[in-house]
């Protein structure tokens, strides 16, 4: 299966499973914008529990909170999002479709990436354990040809980057001859900026005054609330603020599922610190984030690190856990050192000292910070796409089964009577009511033991317990793996703590 075709797949499981629905999908739905089903929402609050539990409760200085989506206005004037939180768009006459001039400036780039990386790799094979990669680059016609057009198509988009030159962006896009992917042709319009923020209206008078924004971040709210967080909870820097919440970006271009949508949910944190002491600080949380991935057991290989070449303004340092997406490697998480940006703009604007008076150094001053920032959504495709597995079985038959690292499954056990007669329902029952205080279950007695068994592989559900005959004279149960698919007969009293050691959040923590 090409990745083009397992990310189809994915989707249409998704939705026959209860994971993702497209949003008010009875009136043909509603672009890039997605409801959690009964499957989708487990999975996702457990993702958002791994992280809660790693951020506020293994540091003992990190602290969460939960502000609202509606602020007031000027926190965005202050944050510099209503001046400058843009996309450069731009329309493809014939096609009529709208476009992210960067992204497909960027997707042009990558192509070039990618020949150059099937060129070294056509060298390997050719060279076996001669290869020598670095003189092969440096003298293979293919790759130096190709490496020439990449820098002076990347060295151009960057300069129009930093100068935000809208009518350069549109030239690469012209001399470069990208197409619309729909209509095949370069018929494109200018380029324009154009405000993520979508906005709204407090009252009802009507008033250009009311308007206000549905946040972009979650951070801006911990902003805001470093005061009361650092007085209230007696904060000594260097200390951190957690917080999950729903944000909103008017996407130009939302063509990939849940990557990205125009709502969406995010986990972000802010560890604020002495300044000069933020790149060690910067340092530690890139470690720190990276290993809550790993832990996860879904291959370091396909994490890795993207360190920004150009900084935002308000950055001196920056860098991106790129994750292996279906569709290549793309940004999951971020981790930017946002120096004392956010607090000073909050101080000048709003006329309130926000300043932490520093006792070991008998001075005040505004902390700098380091933010780490993830998608819940994106996390949620990451677990999907890596744990979407077909298997072939003996005597021909294959099934399809979810992966998901067993602390996040949504369903961690089913209850299968053999037979829906004979006392089995009952016992199981009893079985139910032993397991069901600790662990999300599903009982399910319809069709042959084996279609449940799909069925359950198809959620991800990591174990099956099956109540037989023999179970009402032994009292033991048989518990199916759902990895291996090994059976092994268990006493029902031993039941709980044989799921807990693999299901646990526990277990995944104490990892960290
Ligand atoms: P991108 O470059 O992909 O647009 P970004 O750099 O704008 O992302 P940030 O502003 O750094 O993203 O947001 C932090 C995190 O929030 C991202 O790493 C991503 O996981 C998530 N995120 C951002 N925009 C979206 C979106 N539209 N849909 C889903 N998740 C998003």
């Amino acid at each position: 299966m090409t990745q083009d075709e397992l990310f189809k797949v994915l989707v249409a499981h998704c939705k026959e499973y209860g994971f993702i629905f497209p949003s008010s999908e009875i009136y043909d739905g509603l672009a890039a914008v997605y409801d959690y089903g009964q499957m989708g929402v487990e999975l996702k609050n457990n993702i958002k529990r791994y992280w809660w539990e790693a951020m506020t409760r293994l540091n003992e200085n990190v602290v969460g909170i939960d502000s609202c989506v509606f602020m007031h206005p000027k926190v965005w004037v202050a944050s510099g999002h209503v001046a400058a939180f843009n996309d450069p768009l731009i329309d493809n006459k014939d096609s009529k479709k709208r476009y992210r001039a960067d992204v497909l400036i960027e997707d042009y780039l990558s192509k070039i990436e990618e020949k150059i990386s099937k060129e070294v790799a056509k060298g390997r094979k050719k060279f076996g354990d001669s290869f020598n990669e670095e003189e092969y680059r440096a003298t293979n016609p293919n790759v130096l040809r190709e490496q020439k057009k990449y820098d002076e198509v990347h060295n151009r988009y960057v300069a129009a980057e930093q100068a935000n030159d809208l009518n350069e962006y549109r030239q690469i896009i012209l001399d470069c001859k990208i197409v619309c992917p729909i209509s095949g042709t370069c018929n494109w319009t200018d380029v324009r900026q154009f405000n993520l923020m979508f906005s709204t209206q407090i009252s009802n008078t009507g008033e250009s005054d009311d308007r206000i924004y549905l946040r972009p971040e979650t951070a801006q709210g911990i902003f805001v609330d470093y005061l009361n967080v650092q007085k209230t909870g007696h904060m000594k820097l260097p200390f951190g603020i957690a917080q999950i919440g729903k944000a909103f970006r008017n996407e130009i271009v939302a063509r990939q599922f849940i990557f990205r949508m125009r709502e969406f949910e995010q986990m972000e944190m802010e560890f604020f610190c002495r300044p000069g002491t933020e790149m060690e600080f910067f340092e530690k949380w890139k470690q720190n984030r990276m290993k809550w991935h790993v832990n996860l057991g879904m291959g370091a290989e396909n994490y890795r690190f993207h360190d920004h070449e150009k900084l935002a303004h308000y950055a001196n340092a920056a860098t991106d856990i790129e994750f292996n997406f279906p569709f290549g490697f793309k940004e999951l998480e971020g981790i930017h050192s946002r120096t004392d940006f956010d607090l000073s703009n909050h101080q000048a604007l709003c006329g309130k000292k926000i300043q932490y008076f520093d006792p070991e150094m008998g001075e005040s001053y505004v902390p700098y910070c380091v933010e780490t920032s993830i998608g819940v959504d994106r996390m949620f495709l990451a677990v999907l796409s890596h744990s979407y597995t077909v298997e072939e079985l003996e005597g021909g038959d294959s099934r399809v089964v979810l992966k998901i690292p067993a602390p996040l499954a949504p369903v961690k056990v089913a209850i299968l009577p053999l037979v829906k007669k004979d006392g089995l329902p009952e016992l199981s029952q009893e079985v139910v009511n032993e397991i069901k205080y600790d662990f999300a279950y599903q009982y399910d007695e319809k069709d042959s033991i084996g279609k449940r068994y799909r069925r359950q592989d198809a959620i991800g559900t990591p174990f099956c317990v099956t109540v037989d005959n023999e179970s009402l004279q032994d009292r033991c149960v048989t518990v199916r793996d759902r990895d291996t698919m090994e059976q092994v007969r268990i006493p029902i009293a031993e039941l709980r703590q044989h799921i807990d050691e693999k299901v646990n959040m526990r277990g995944l923590l104490r990892n960290l």
